[in-house]
């Protein structure tokens, strides 16, 4: 038996699906935890929102708490719900990711870099040149054949390890994310590696292997092996997660970041309630 904690909700424009499709989906695939983590409002520098048009907007908190709680009621005792955030790292966002932890008794918070920050003079964003480029957006594919693919590594990966650094979360996303549409620096990718796993390790934070990145044009789990097998040799924690944004895609592809997981060593998969940790042997 397993979780999958990794899951979206309509609230944020980009996912489809009802807490009841999602929760029978959950129960078929044989799941005994699932989790609901949708992308959590976010504010702009002068406090207004939207942020993005890929988010749940502060006021619909209420909504979405709704939506967890009709969930657990359709689950009733056939499977665990658990309630969470994904969360995104942007500098300065210590503040409001502590007010997001106190909006509710969360399961756990996610965190998230869906965002970087490249100097003007190459930034990516063209429709909007004061927010900071969130480079995985399916609207960008076309600009990444003319991206600095080593400074987007570069910055993604100082974001990442300064996010593990923050001790805000419980559950890091999607570790390699930036590799998403398939561009990556040559040679060995263990030099962006290693300094974000030591923040993690040092911090003590779990990370998710995501199974969505096989459907994306990468067609690669994130992270990859090497990237895990110095995570699991660091002593750092897993989950498996789909990052469902449809009820077709609950647990997904799970076999195949078990396989994973189990080459780069790792024997156990991690369960969370209220913050608490405990240990599964991977199925
Ligand atoms: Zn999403
Ligand atoms: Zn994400």
């Amino acid at each position: 038996m397993n979780a999958d904690y990794h899951t979206h909700t309509p609230l944020c424009l980009h996912a489809e699906g009802t807490p009841e499709e999602y929760i029978n989906a959950a129960i078929t695939s044989g799941l005994s935890e699932y989790g609901i983590s949708c992308h959590a409002p976010q504010q702009r520098l002068d406090g207004s929102e939207p942020f993005d048009d890929w988010r749940m907007l502060s006021s619909q908190i209420p909504q979405y708490l709704q939506w967890i709680d009709a969930a657990k009621k359709h689950a009733a005792d056939k499977i665990q719900v658990r309630s969470g955030l994904e969360c995104d790292w942007l500098p300065g966002c210590e503040t409001w990711i502590q007010h997001l932890r106190e909006l509710h008794d969360w399961d756990y918070l996610i965190g998230s870099v869906h965002y970087i920050s490249p100097p003007a003079e190459i930034h990516r964003n063209p429709e909007n040149n004061d927010q900071p480029w969130d480079f995985d957006n399916p609207a960008w594919i076309g600009t990444w054949s003319k991206t600095d693919i080593n400074l987007a590594w570069d910055l993604y990966w100082k974001a990442y390890t300064e996010m593990a650094d923050s001790g805000l979360f419980d559950i890091l996303a999607h570790p390699d994310l930036i590799k998403k549409f398939g561009y990556k620096p040559e040679g060995d990718l263990t030099r962006y590696y290693e300094p974000v796993i030591n923040a993690i390790a040092t911090s003590g934070t779990i990370i998710e292997i995501n199974t969505a990145g096989l459907h994306k044009p990468c067609a690669e789990i994130y992270p990859d092996l090497t990237f895990l097998e110095l995570a699991r040799d660091a002593g750092i924690d897993i989950i498996i997660s789909s990052d469902a944004h449809h009820p077709d895609e609950v647990a997904r592809d799970r076999s195949k970041a078990s396989e994973l997981a189990k080459a780069a060593g790792y024997t156990h998969t991690t369960l969370i309630q209220q913050r608490q940790r405990s240990y599964i042997a991977i199925d």
